[in-house]
Order: structure tokens, then C-alpha cells, then sequence
């Protein structure tokens, strides 16, 4: 077997997350024959440095030989089995584990299988308490501009990325959206902080004026992934959080993708030291083995479902696949590897280095910004600096950051015209050196005209 032949059966079977299909008539798809730490290989023996944890999910490195071996033990042991009426025991312990190192309040774990399914479920449980304590009128969530929940439509529906959403718009809920306080948009001289601060007044107006109608907020805490990687200071998620207690209104924190360390610490929101009402944990939860994603709330939102069945007042929510043993056994240890190792220590170190080897990127003429959070780092590609003119996104410059990526040893898929680093945890500062050295060049390449 090679490249070029799985590559053609595969374009003969096979749709595409995300893709115009069309395109692989330019660019075959990759088939990939093994994963070793931050290494890809494909069938024609050409290895990929996996420069964004294939979608943000895997933390410890492809293969992990804990997880694995964890995985292979609950195997023989059950593989699967019906969530309601019936438990098991990796699913209680990583229930237990999780409520230890949520922030504190969150007392309750709720499962399904993806990010979008625990947006949904954050959602409905939202909505289905404020109905609980007699406001069924609370109907309405607040979400902020730029930001990205998932692709199922009431995930869709409180995300705002138009890439993704505008096709969709007639079927979706109508939130309402407030200008996300992305520290990109900042005047001159303006800090983070200060900028975070100022863009809090369109959030604090929205809930003044509709107070009574809204069940929720739904933020991405620091960093709107899908939204080009935009960052945002934590004073931002302090105020919310303020501000939710005062307006009565829930606050969602979708950690789905800058939870367990991404950020620089466990959780994003501990950097504001906030709880939020309802947590949602995706992708790095199993190491990036699994799929399995967990909504973490509250016992008061728990206590106004607990009733009497006739009632009505049970959340009915279910996936066929909620808490699946393996999952769950991946989860037990890749939290097991955050206990073994200082991990988040070792990040830092590693961010350092992200921010050592890309410092001169800031010099370049086409390069707008260069901006980080933790494990997280973004350059943004621009037509013309001075302006802050982008380029037409029918240029596709961040594609042609791609093909060199993928010539040289490195997946690197840029979001639009931002290309980012966010590798597992293992990567080596010398393989921080290539990506960074790969970005440089395709960067130099895609705008060299
Ligand atoms: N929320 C956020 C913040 C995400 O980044 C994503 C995925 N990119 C999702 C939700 C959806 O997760 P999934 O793709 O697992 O449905």
C-alpha cells in the first residue's frame, strides 16, 4: 500500500470534514499509517511534525503508550455498556476526578461524545432550569462575536464564524451576539486588559436591557479558537462572571478546546479564578484517543431536575455512546499523566520557546501580530500593516502556508490567513524550531507578492 493508492480509494468512498472536496483534485488527502509522539507517518515513509494536535486533541503525543495500555486493559474487561440504570466504574472515577480538578462548584459530570454534544447539552440544561424554577421565559443566550461552539445547529447557532454559519442561518436560534473584547482589535497603546475592560460595557448593556429573557452566556474563555485564534485578557471572565450572578443569568464556559493545560493553566478560567455554571471538556480530555466530551455543573442546577417523575422535570437528554468505558479509561489516564509529571511547568518552558524562536516574525512587513496564550500561538498574515488591510480570503495564503508545511515535515493548518502552533505537550524545543523555521518560509512564500 501506498499514498497515492489508499489516497484514490479513499476519494472514491469518503466525504470530508471540512473540506471542498473539490480541492483534492490539487491536494490528495494524506493517508497517515502510524502516530509516535508528535510524529505522523504516512505510507510512502514521509513523517509530519502534528503541529496542531490534530484538531486540538491530543496532548501527550500520538500512541501514548499509558493510554493505550490503559485502552487495551478495559478492553478485555467491558467495552461498552447502556449509561442509564447502569454504571461502571472508570466512568465514576473519572466523574470523581474531574469534579476534584474543575473549579470549585462544580459538582455534577453529565457525558456525550463531542464538543458540539456538550454545547447542546449545556444549552437545553440552561434553558430546562430556568423553566424548572417558573421563567420558562428565559429563552435567549448571549454569545460573543467571532466565537465557535461546534457544528451541530445549536451549536452553530451560538457560534459566529460566518465561514461556518451563514449557509445554515434560516434553521438556527437567534442569540444575541456582542463584539467579542479580542485584544486583535485593540486601539494603539491600549493594553489587554484595558481593552477587555472597555468591551465589557456591550456585554453589561445587552444584560441589563434583556435580563429577564436570557438563560445564558456561552464564551470560550481566553482564546476563540476556531475564531482565528483572537485572544482575550481574563478581567473579561471576572466581570462576566460578576456580572451573571448580578443580571441572574448562567454563565457556559465551552473549554472544549483550551482546556487541560492549553492555556497555561489546567482550566482557562481559573486565570480569572471563576466558576462557571455550566463547563464543557472535549478533545484533550481523552489525550486525543477517544471521543468523549462532559458538560460539569452545578448541585443547584442538579437539585431543580430532582423530583418526583411525574413531575416532568428530568433532563432527557442521551447519546447511545455517553460514558463509554474506553473513553472514559483514556481520560482516567491522561489524568494520571498530569499527575505524574509537572506539566504545566514544563509547558511554560516550552511556551518560552515558542515565543523565543517566533520574536522576529513580529519584524516581518506581512505579519500583523504575533500573539499567545500558554501552548497556543498565533501569527496573523496581513495584506498591509499599516492599514491593518487583510488579505482577500479567495488568495487562500494560508493554504499555501499548508503545502509547504506538509513538503517539509509539517502539519500546520492555518485558519485563514492565521497560521498557529498548538503541538502536544511532548514536542521538543528542536521541533519547535522546525515549525517555527517551516512557518517562516511558507509565510515568506504565501505573501511574496
Ligand atoms: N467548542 C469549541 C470551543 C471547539 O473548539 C470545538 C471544536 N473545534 C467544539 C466546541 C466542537 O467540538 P467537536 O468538534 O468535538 O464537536
Amino acid at each position: 500500500m501506498n499514498n497515492a493508492e489508499l489516497a484514490a480509494r479513499d476519494l472514491r468512498a469518503l466525504w470530508h470534514p471540512c473540506t471542498q472536496m473539490k480541492d483534492h483534485e490539487r491536494i490528495p488527502p494524506i493517508p497517515i499509517r502510524r502516530g509516535q509522539g508528535v510524529w505522523l507517518e504516512d505510507f510512502d515513509g514521509n513523517r509530519y511534525i502534528d503541529g496542531i494536535s490534530s484538531w486540538w486533541v491530543n496532548l501527550f503525543g500520538h500512541s501514548n503508550p499509558h493510554i493505550a495500555r490503559r485502552i487495551k486493559r478495559q478492553v478485555d474487561q467491558l467495552e461498552h455498556v447502556i449509561l442509564a440504570g447502569f454504571t461502571h466504574q472508570p466512568v465514576v472515577e473519572l466523574s470523581e476526578q474531574l469534579i476534584d480538578i474543575t473549579p470549585v462548584g462544580l459538582d455534577r459530570c453529565f457525558f456525550a461524545e463531542n464538543g458540539s454534544s456538550a454545547v447542546e447539552i449545556a444549552l437545553k440544561m440552561s434553558f430546562h432550569y430556568w423553566k424548572n424554577q417558573g421563567q420558562p421565559e428565559k429563552t435567549v443566550f448571549v454569545n460573543l462575536s467571532n466565537s465557535y461552539h461546534g457544528e451541530t445547529l445549536g451549536a452553530l447557532s451560538v457560534g459566529d464564524v460566518d465561514l461556518y454559519k451563514r449557509t445554515y442561518e434560516p434553521l438556527l436560534l437567534r442569540p444575541e451576539t456582542v463584539p467579542s473584547p479580542d485584544c486583535y482589535q485593540r486601539e494603539p497603546g491600549v493594553n489587554w486588559r484595558e481593552h477587555s475592560e472597555l468591551e465589557f460595557a456591550h456585554m453589561e448593556a445587552i444584560l441589563a436591557r434583556r435580563t429577564n429573557q436570557i438563560c445564558a452566556v456561552i464564551v470560550e474563555p481566553l482564546v476563540q479558537c476556531a475564531g482565528y485564534m483572537r485572544m482575550y485578557d481574563p478581567v473579561y471572565l471576572s466581570l462576566l462572571r460578576e456580572a451573571c450572578d448580578r443580571y441572574q443569568v448562567h454563565l457556559i464556559a465551552d473549554e472544549c478546546a483550551v482546556g487541560f493545560g492549553r492555556t497555561g493553566t489546567l482550566f482557562a478560567c481559573e486565570q480569572a479564578q471563576v466558576s462557571p455554571d455550566f463547563l464543557c471538556l472535549a478533545k484533550g480530555l481523552t489525550g486525543g484517543f477517544l471521543p468523549l466530551s462532559a458538560v460539569l455543573t452545578t448541585n443547584r442546577v442538579y437539585d431543580a431536575f430532582y423530583d418526583d417523575y411525574p413531575s416532568l422535570r428530568a433532563f432527557l437528554h442521551s447519546h447511545s455512546y455517553t460514558g463509554n468505558p474506553l473513553a472514559c479509561a483514556a481520560a482516567l489516564a491522561t489524568l494520571e499523566l498530569f499527575k505524574q509529571s509537572d506539566v504545566l511547568g514544563a509547558n511554560r518552558q516550552l511556551a518560552g520557546i515558542m515565543a523565543q524562536v517566533t520574536e522576529h516574525f513580529r519584524d516581518h512587513p506581512n505579519i500583523a501580530e504575533v500573539r499567545q496564550c500558554g501552548m497556543i500561538l498565533a501569527i496573523e498574515m496581513i495584506k498591509d500593516k499599516r492599514t491593518r488591510t487583510p488579505y482577500p480570503w479567495q488568495e487562500r495564503r494560508g493554504q499555501k502556508v499548508y503545502r509547504h508545511g506538509l513538503q517539509n515535515q509539517a502539519l500546520l493548518r492555518p485558519l485563514g490567513d492565521v497560521v498557529y502552533f498548538m503541538p502536544p505537550y511532548v514536542i521538543q524545543p528542536t521541533e519547535i524550531e522546525h515549525l517555527a523555521k517551516v512557518a517562516w518560509q511558507g509565510i515568506q512564500l504565501a505573501t511574496n507578492d
